[in-house]
């Protein structure tokens, strides 16, 4: 119809009336006069597409599937044309909003296009089943640019071209919520980029830490089969062949290569720090896994290896055993357990330390299984002395009564006196889950270190990185504890990453080279950022202050947020031992039940102690990391002479450490976002839920995104590599010879219109998609 083209014929980006009230109402009428197509809610919320029949006061009448419905004309929202069903880049859609851009993305999601642009940012739904978009075709396809449809290596190819041409390090930030499909994302990145290393053998290698880092840091929980419980940044480097080796691969993009390049993890978890999620290791929730690793292992060691480590079934181990799940549909952990060892023979971790990282597992298998009896009447407890303990002596390759000793009792000291104290039996269970849990976070982090120093063995790091960040995203639970408070703390610094990028340097950038731009409002969480980093009285140092009171509690830590951030606008006290969090993704309800214990993540002297003296073979692990993680001598352990006074970062300033040390890092990158969206809570394909996929567009600002770049100019150049890169496409010599002169006669020569620009002080400024003609014609001639 004449209304349709109507529409369609009016792309200009000041028809957006996306946020504002006034151009919502002007649409509306306009859509009802012309009797177009309209989006009505029902009454779950979902929403319908209605086409209006007429219009009478403040109510319209509409048709949808064959039902005719009268509704307020004011809670009508204008739909998109239906050649515009399931375009490519949000952008390009006439009307932008909600219930479109819902549609859009299903209508895409649908047809196995899982992958939608909005604007610079990459939106990416789970299938949760194969797609067939992957492989070496596709990723030849992506390489010579032959197709355009958005997908995760069209940003990887991005980023490789933009790593060369600006010689800047990129990065790509993956988010989302837990099992939106972050990690299987990293995976197809890395896939595309180790596609260059033209069979040189690292990218195989660098491949093969996936399936590692998943064994030991992935587990089943109630919202994903396999997810990552610890965050990772993963820097791939490149080098230059010309000039490191002699041997030129020659890529489409140059002369690049992985062939010389290293690699590096950078794991945002750290011994001690909650974000390896260590009391996974002694307790999980009904239905709920251990770390893959653990199962593997039961299931798939060789039966000389069983032997050597007393393995038994997966079942017969209590922390295995608790949570009544034991395997996984689908998956065969013994068969896993194979691909674990293959790959660890990759990375180079011999046999022998792979047997000893074994032999430190069942260590935690059999800890696990120590039982206590009560030897007084003050209810003191001793461990029993059956095979479980003598097993883990074994394991760890201490006496049995070493071992008795360090989970039974304690050293303090008292003035310039030693006594020994009793443990009861809560406290003793304490102590051996502690060490367990600490047992497993240093061979975590020791297993990393390896893989870091074989994959870059002798390898210098020059060139220029392209880093991958998977990392946990915004959560909100019925109950909300220290792992979440800690998590949304650091989506509150990636998010602010992401406005700073997309929407504040952006303006400023427009205003400084002096360019007409319409200042846009975009939510600042800085506030939200200072509630938590502010000292003395922020979140974070009141935490802190209360963990080193010797009589600090849980209470006492919420009444002191209460007392002293009442006045904070992010901040909300709740009863009891509650607080609230106003989030750039929505208000939190923290219960701090538990927080100062997981702040001050203890590890008694003792415990160290034993385990540095041990003869396995890996006490250096131990001797390294464990002394950082000892106790402060408040109340005064007995420390090992000398090392003793090591101070102990609570696990929130250590948290904090690493993630101003991944901002930064980040911050000297070119960032290219991914937004993974999970379509539904069961894992399901072909399930498609509005609310839940709305709920999480919002959460990360692809809406406020799609709004604030269209209107704006995305790609810009400076006026001298404008001229320098497309100068010789010139069919005329131009008389002038300054790099402005030539830039205007380039844009007259491909008939740029002049809304699709604008010229600045030092540089020009395009619209989306304008720059592509020109590098066509450039990389055609
Ligand atoms: P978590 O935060 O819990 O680690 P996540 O965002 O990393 O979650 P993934 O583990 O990547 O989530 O994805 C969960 C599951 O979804 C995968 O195990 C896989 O079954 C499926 N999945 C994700 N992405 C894809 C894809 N592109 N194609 C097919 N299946 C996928
Ligand atoms: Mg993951």
């Amino acid at each position: 119809s004449d209304a349709n083209q109507d529409a369609v014929a009016s792309p200009s980006p000041s028809v957006s009336v996306f946020g504002s009230e006034r151009r919502w109402a002007d649409t509306t009428s306009y859509n009802t006069k012309k009797k177009l197509q309209a989006w009505f809610q029902l009454a779950n919320g979902d929403w319908e597409l209605g086409k209006i029949i007429s219009t009478s006061g403040n109510e319209s009448v509409i048709t949808s599937e064959g039902k005719v419905l009268t509704v307020k004309s004011e809670s009508l929202v204008p739909a998109n044309p239906d050649i515009l069903d399931g375009v490519e880049d949000l952008m390009q859609l006439s009307y932008l909003n909600e219930p479109s851009v819902l549609y859009d993305l299903q209508y895409r999601y649908n047809q196995d296009m899982i992958y939608t642009k909005a604007g610079p940012v990459l939106v990416a739904i789970n299938p949760f089943k194969k797609v067939p978009l992957y492989g070496n075709d596709f990723i030849e396809a992506y390489r010579n640019k032959s197709t355009e449809n958005p997908h995760v290596y069209a940003i990887a190819d991005t980023a490789i071209r933009e790593m060369i041409r600006d010689e800047v390090n990129q990065s790509i930030i993956i988010s989302g919520e837990s099992g939106a499909g972050k990690t299987e994302t990293a995976k197809i990145a890395m896939q595309y980029l180790a596609a260059l290393g033209g069979g040189s053998g690292i990218e195989y290698e660098i491949l093969k830490t996936n399936p590692i880092l998943e064994a030991f840091g992935n587990a089943k929980t109630l919202r994903n089969d396999n997810s990552s419980r610890f965050g990772k940044l993963i820097e791939i480097n490149f080098s230059e062949t010309g000039k490191i080796s002699g041997a030129r691969i020659q890529t489409s993009f140059g002369n690049i290569s992985l062939k010389n390049a290293s690699f590096m993890l950078l794991l945002i978890c750290g011994c001690g720090a909650v974000l390896l999620e260590k009391s996974r290791v002694v307790q999980c929730m009904k239905g709920e896994r251990s770390y893959h690793i653990f199962y593997q292992l039961c299931a798939g060691a060789p039966s000389k290896l069983r032997d050597k480590l007393h393995l038994k079934s997966g079942n017969d181990y209590k922390y295995l055993k608790q949570s009544d799940c034991c395997s996984i549909d689908g998956v065969d952990d013994a068969l896993n357990f194979h691909i674990v060892t293959e790959a660890l023979d990759i990375v180079h971790v011999s046999r022998e330390d792979q047997e000893s990282v074994f032999a430190m597992l069942a260590a935690v298998l059999w800890l696990g299984n120590v039982s206590f009896t009560v030897i007084d009447n003050e209810n003191h407890v001793e461990p029993l002395a059956d095979e479980c303990l003598v097993t883990v002596a074994e394991l760890i390759g201490c006496k049995v009564e070493e071992l008795k000793l360090a989970l039974s009792t304690r050293k303090m000291r008292v003035g310039h006196d030693t006594i020994i104290q009793k443990l009861t039996l809560s406290q003793a269970t304490d102590t051996r889950d502690a060490l367990a849990k600490s047992i497993y976070a240093c061979l975590f982090e020791w297993l990393v270190e390896q893989i870091n120093k074989s994959l870059a063995v002798g390898k210098r790091r020059t060139g220029r990185s392209i880093s991958i960040l998977d990392i946990y995203g915004f959560e909100s639970f019925e109950r909300n504890s220290f792992e979440q408070f800690c998590i949304n703390y650091a989506n509150e610094r990636l998010q602010q990453h992401f406005n700073r990028h997309l929407f504040k340097l952006e303006q400023e950038e427009y205003i400084q080279d002096g360019i007409d731009w319409t200042k846009v409002d975009f939510e600042d969480n800085q506030d939200c950022l200072n509630l938590y980093e502010k000292k003395p009285l922020g979140l974070l140092s009141l935490l802190d202050e209360e963990s080193t009171f010797p009589n600090g509690t849980d209470l006492t830590f919420a009444n002191k947020l209460k007392q002293h951030l009442q006045s904070n606008s992010c901040f909300r006290g709740e009863r009891g031992k509650a607080f609230t969090v106003s989030h750039y993704a929505g208000e939190v309800t923290y219960d701090t039940t538990a927080f100062l214990e997981k702040n001050r993540d203890l590890l008694h002297m003792d415990s160290i102690q034993l385990l540095s003296s041990c003869s396995c073979h890996l006490p250096q692990i131990f001797a390294s990391n464990m002394l950082a993680q000892s106790e402060k001598p408040v109340v005064g352990p007995l420390h090992k002479s000398g090392r003793g006074d090591s101070q102990k970062l609570s696990v929130a300033t250590k948290f904090k450490g690493q993630l101003f040390q991944l901002m930064k890092r980040l911050e000297s990158t070119t960032p290219h976002f991914v937004r993974c969206i999970k379509p539904n809570n069961n894992q399901s394909p072909r399930s498609y839920n509005q609310g839940l996929v709305l709920q999480q567009l919002r959460c990360c600002g692809v809406l406020e995104v799609v709004r604030i770049s269209r209107s704006g100019f995305p790609t810009r150049m400076t006026h001298q590599k404008f001229a320098r890169r497309y100068g010789f496409l010139l069919l005329e010599n131009t008389i002038s010879q300054d790099p402005l002169g030539v830039s205007v006669a380039i844009l007259h020569q491909f008939g740029i219109l002049p809304e699709m620009y604008q010229v600045g002080y030092t540089k020009l400024f395009f619209r989306t998609g304008q720059i592509g003609m020109l590098e066509d014609t450039r990389n055609r001639t």
